[in-house]
């Protein structure tokens, strides 16, 4: 797709999809025009996958919702502070934004005027990339030369970098997000000197957005490398409030690569910023994680002898039965980055393995099987099945219902 700079029209399956094709007409049907942007018309000239699909038009949000109403068109006002609804077509959600200028900015949140001036909505973006426009027809609209550096695999911010980090300092993190997920070698210098003398703006961002974003980042394929830029640069300890390691990062980032694992923000979070399970729950407030996730971040640092290259397989089996498939990989993944052991390592990739080789068993005997044994109902319950559930996992798992059985009673009858 890239690569000739005459490349002026874009030919995407999602473009010709239904759904777009509806949106497209129902807003067009007062000659309004309409145009894709953002991460969908970026990614499909990288040839990326296209995740969702962001739409800018002139008319205002009032005629979007009468448009997409007249034409039968679920529509909702999810956003018209900032001038955006959500228009469903065949279950497909699109946010259609007003072209809009920054009024008034102070650094975390913008005062917008709507326009009708394209170039004025584009001028407003972050980022070259991520200015380009696509209509129905295909047709390119890049004010800012984003074609160009996305053939050179080029962050670049538009304008003044300083003045646009100003203007909203999550910019910052946005920056190093892109550059590690688009962008190739060290990221854009007038863009990096911009984020490390305005650094200190970081502080006045929502825990949210910054959180959010930075776990964004973590994502990208390039994380341990960007991260190390954004240390050096004195940005990361900003973010993380405390000191982190990149290189571990990176380490989690060939081994997740020579294992085939799609990466894990969590998992990575944890590499890269906790020694152990102590500071979990502050960096998950710091970065207002989501609840499912904090928990993951303190599965992921969790202490245990089972994830040890040397530790041997029964560990490693009571460890999956106790903690689940994702806690114990995440452990074991941290627990391999902080050894420093190799990727290739023999060892640790059999013992990641093995929560794809063995399905841990469900507990074998119930409640109901020490009552019919004739133990009273109440807490003594409870303490015999811990204790056969110790026994049962020290032995391997047996499966014979008949030995279980028999150790059941035995535990009953001496306890
Ligand atoms: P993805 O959805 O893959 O994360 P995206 O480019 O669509 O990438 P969004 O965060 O969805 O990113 O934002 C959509 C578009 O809105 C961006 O491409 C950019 O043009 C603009 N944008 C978003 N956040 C900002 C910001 N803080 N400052 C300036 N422009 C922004
Ligand atoms: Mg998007």
């Amino acid at each position: 797709m890239l690569g000739s700079k005459t490349t002026k029209t874009l030919d995407a399956p999602w473009l010709n999809a239904a759904p777009l094709r509806k949106v497209f007409a129902a807003l067009s049907a007062d000659g309004h025009a309409v145009r894709a942007v953002g991460g969908a018309v970026r990614n499909t000239l990288l040839g990326m996958p296209v995740t969702d699909i962001d739409l800018a038009t002139p008319a205002i949000p009032q005629d979007v919702m009468r448009l997409a109403a007249a034409a039968g068109l679920a529509v909702y006002p999810t956003g018209l502070d900032h001038g955006t609804v959500t228009v469903v077509a065949d279950a497909v959600p699109f946010e259609v934004t007003t072209l809009r200028r920054d009024v008034e900015t102070d650094g975390r949140r913008a005062v917008v005027a709507y326009t009708t001036d394209w170039r004025e909505d584009a001028a407003r973006r972050d980022f070259t990339i991520n200015a380009i426009y696509c209509d129905a027809a295909g047709k390119l609209f890049d004010f800012h030369n984003g074609i160009d550096d996305l053939a050179q695999r080029r962050v670049r911010f538009i304008g003044d970098a300083h003045k646009r980090i100003r203007e909203d300092y999550l910019r910052i993190l946005r920056f190093f997000r892109f550059s590690a997920e688009y962008a190739d070698g060290t990221p854009d210098s007038e863009g990096l000197a911009a984020c490390t003398a305005l650094k200190d703006g970081l502080a006045q961002l929502s825990a949210e957005r910054a959180g959010a974003e930075l776990m964004k980042l973590l994502r990208a394929p390039r994380a341990g490398e960007i991260t190390r830029v954004m240390a050096d640069a004195g940005i990361l300890a900003n973010v993380l409030g405390a000191p982190a390691d990149p290189e571990r990062l990176a380490r989690l980032e060939t081994i997740e690569a020579a294992l085939g694992l799609m990466p894990d923000p969590v998992t990575r979070l944890a590499v890269l910023a906790l020694d152990g399970p102590n500071d979990a729950a502050i960096l998950a407030r710091r970065l207002r994680l989501s609840n499912a996730d904090a928990q993951s971040l303190e599965g992921a640092v969790t202490v245990n002898p089972a994830f040890d290259s040397r530790a041997p397989e029964a560990a490693q089996k009571a460890a999956l039965y106790r903690l689940g498939t994702d806690a114990y990989r995440r452990a074991m993944l941290a627990a391999w980055a902080r050894s420093g052991a190799a990727p290739t390592d023999p060892a640790w990739r059999a013992k990641c393995q093995l929560a794809t080789r063995w399905r841990a068993p469900s507990m074998p005997v119930s409640g109901t099987d020490v009552l019919a044994l004739g133990v009273p109902a109440g807490p003594r319950v409870g303490v015999i099945l811990k204790a056969f559930e110790a026994w049962w996992i020290g032995q391997d798992f047996p499966g014979d219902q008949t030995v279980n059985k028999d150790r059941l009673a035995a535990l009953i009858r001496d306890g």
